[in-house]
């Protein structure tokens, strides 16, 4: 028996000590148990971190969405497999159900075969978080053609440099998106892209918005009438274990994005396996995950981890601030949400609205509160805890990354005592190793150096699409040996882990390594502080010295400004010491950051050190006109 699902701390010990000794035992029953193959494999695990090359159920063949739908099919047919909440709460929601959800994926996928579309063939998709996204993925999988997904937040530079990359021959998009209170022209978009993109063939449009487009003749096509005509079954394509699901490109917040490439069984099992014991997902439960499906938290935990499982998934095509800011806790009392998990960032962002909005709704049904994507800050934590989680839901702070393709350090809830600002605990099967610079393992607790994993993990990219020898560059030369995950961490006393943030975001002062992650950390406890940001800038005598970018709340604006930057100072000497204080503070309306919530901090490096003639590409910024302010108001 594999302990599918881990219900208590001792059985969670025992475990991760199997899924270590015996790595290719543990993961084979596993696979074994709980999923559908159509031919077994010859080899659990082989690998090379040198070369690198890992390969997992090596000789199994299976088609993914036989696993997320067909195998349902008998027992769960009229179960919800998808909720979708409207933008507009005054549209009804939509229940698909598993059996619906089957018919809808053959027939796109028999729309995409007419198209041309073959195995191994890439496909973008460019779409709002509209049930047809979740559909187009599975559909594509459904063929064995490879999907990459880009955000239709995207600009059209960085669409077309992604449909590029990966030589898609295919769009599929929509008219137009909505968000909150605007409507977005997504097709326009979608039009100049393509202007620098030769390979596109065929673009097929979903209708959602309704809006006057212009169709281009020969190129695009309509879905809907397509849809109509085509056959409610298509048989699978019969994959091999190792043959590529998907690429999706990361968030580009360190650089140029790069296409990481996911492949078929590994990664199904490891997000199987995960959403079940990370949500507790039991069989009637209604789970949410805010992420968009443009990132790999949507491939992961929207659509893939819990169709596998059976569970319903609901998807909303908004944004949390429309109508108004309880729309989050409008939406889990109306679909009694029992596992919810979204990002700091937008927990920070309804921290500070009044507490009303989330007061006015029954909030009884959560049991699990997720958390994923950058740290979370102890004050939203807390906030999170109490306001959201009524001290009663546990919060699973979930620390992976686009290239683990599944959650790697995380609590169990129910099961692993939670401690706020820490991941806590590896997941079974992962064997992280702190390295200090000289490349050197720190062994035992209440150590801090750089996040690797040693062993391989079911779920890893394989490559970089088109480009083996950056992925060898990027996550194994640094340690030999070791995947590096390009984030800094400690472990605690009793062995918990803490990230605490990117290590490019380590700061030496006067000899002495900073994380920008505590620092922050304290300045953000300032009543009058909502967020801040870190860097540093070269220093005559320190080598380095911080620069703090901060946002204040309304309350603070009218405080004057050196009083401010002394206290900020003084709780900063408190927290950590004396050479943390900053030596400049600007304040500021806001910081760029990426579509996905994140601080872009080599723009705000550049400008601290007054290096403003290249900035890089800030086409795929949330808010590029802040960018134009900080540079003004720099001191
Ligand atoms: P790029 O690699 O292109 O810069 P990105 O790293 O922002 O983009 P993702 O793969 O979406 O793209 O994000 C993974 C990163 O997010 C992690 O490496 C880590 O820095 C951060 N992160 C994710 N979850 C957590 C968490 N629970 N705690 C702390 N940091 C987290
Ligand atoms: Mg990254």
């Amino acid at each position: 028996m594999s302990n599918y699902h881990i219900k208590h701390l001792e059985e969670y010990y025992q475990v991760y000590r199997k899924s270590v000794r015996e790595p290719e035992n543990f993961w084979g029953e596993v696979a074994e148990e709980h999923f559908l193959w159509r031919k077994k494999w010859d080899n659990v695990l082989s690998w090379d971190f040198e070369k690198p090359e890992v390969k997992w159920f090596e000789g199994a063949q299976l088609n993914i969405t036989e696993n997320c739908i067909d195998r349902h099919l008998l027992t769960r047919g009229e179960k919800t497999a998808i909720i979708f909440e409207p933008n507009n709460p005054e549209e009804e929601a939509q229940h698909i159900t598993y059996h619906q959800l089957h018919e809808r994926v053959c027939q796109l996928a028999n729309v995409l075969k007419d198209q041309g579309v073959k195995k191994g063939d890439r496909v973008c998709i460019y779409l709002p978080m509209i049930p047809e996204l979740s559909i187009a993925l599975l559909a594509c999988a459904r063929i064995g053609a490879v999907h990459s997904v880009v955000f239709a937040g995207f600009s059209a530079t960085a669409l077309s440099t992604r449909i590029n990359d990966s030589d898609c021959k295919l769009v599929i998009t929509s008219d137009g998106s909505y968000r909150g209170s605007k409507s977005i022209d997504l097709k326009g978009i979608v039009d100049e892209g393509l202007e620098d993109c030769p390979g596109v063939k065929t673009v097929l449009v979903v209708k959602r918005t309704n809006t006057d487009i212009n169709m281009k003749e020969g190129r695009d096509k309509w879905l809907q009438p397509l849809l109509e005509n085509a056959y409610l079954d298509c048989v699978p394509e019969i994959m091999d274990a190792e043959d590529p699901l998907f690429i999706l490109y990361t968030s580009g917040s360190t650089g140029k994005p790069k296409g990481m490439v996911h492949t078929t069984a590994g990664y199904l099992v490891y997000t199987a396996y995960t959403f079940k014991n990370v949500f507790q997902y039991t069989e009637n439960d209604v789970y949410w995950c805010t992420a968009d499906i443009g990132w790999i938290t949507g491939h992961s935990y929207i659509v893939y981890g819990p169709l596998a499982n059976g569970a319903t998934t609901l998807m909303f095509e908004g944004v949390p601030s429309y109508p108004d800011f309880g729309r989050f806790w409008e939406i889990v009392e109306k679909h009694k949400v029992n596992q919810f998990y979204t990002a700091p960032t937008a927990i920070r962002a309804l921290a500070k609205q009044n507490i009303a909005f989330a007061e006015n709704h029954d909030l009884s049904s959560l049991k699990v509160l997720g958390s994923v994507g950058e740290p979370i800050n102890e004050e939203a934590w807390h906030w999170y805890n109490d306001v959201i989680g009524k001290k009663n839901s546990p919060i699973v702070d979930t620390w992976w990354q686009t290239e683990t393709g599944g959650i790697m350090i995380t609590p169990i809830p129910y099961v692993t005592p939670t401690k706020p600002t820490y991941a806590t605990l590896p997941f079974i099967g992962i064997q992280p190793a702190l390295m200090d610079e000289q490349g050197k393992e720190l062994k035992g607790n209440q150590v801090e150096g750089r996040l690797c994993i040693k062993f391989p993990w079911p779920g890893m990219a394989r490559t970089i699409w088109g480009n083996h020898d950056r992925y060898k560059d990027t996550y194994f030369s640094a340690f030999p040996n070791k995947y590096f995950s390009g984030d800094g961490a400690l472990r605690d006393e009793v062995g918990y882990y803490r990230i605490t943030g990117r290590v490019d975001d380590v700061i030496i002062v006067s000899g002495h390594n900073l994380g920008t992650a505590p620092i922050e950390d304290a300045i953000n406890e300032h009543p009058a502080v909502a967020e801040s940001a870190i860097v540093g800038f070269p220093h005559d005598i320190k080598g380095n010295a911080l620069y703090g970018y901060v946002i204040l709340k309304e309350t603070g604006e009218s405080r004057n400004h050196d009083n401010l930057r002394n206290e900020i100072n003084q709780i900063i000497t408190e927290h950590i010491g004396p050479i943390a204080k900053l030596d400049k503070i600007q304040f500021t309306s806001g910081l760029p950051k990426t579509r996905s919530g994140k601080i872009m901090r080599r723009i705000l490096r550049k400008i601290a050190s007054r290096d403003m003639s290249n900035l890089g590409d800030t086409s795929t910024l949330l808010n590029p006109e802040v960018v134009e302010e900080i540079k003004d108001n720099v001191l």
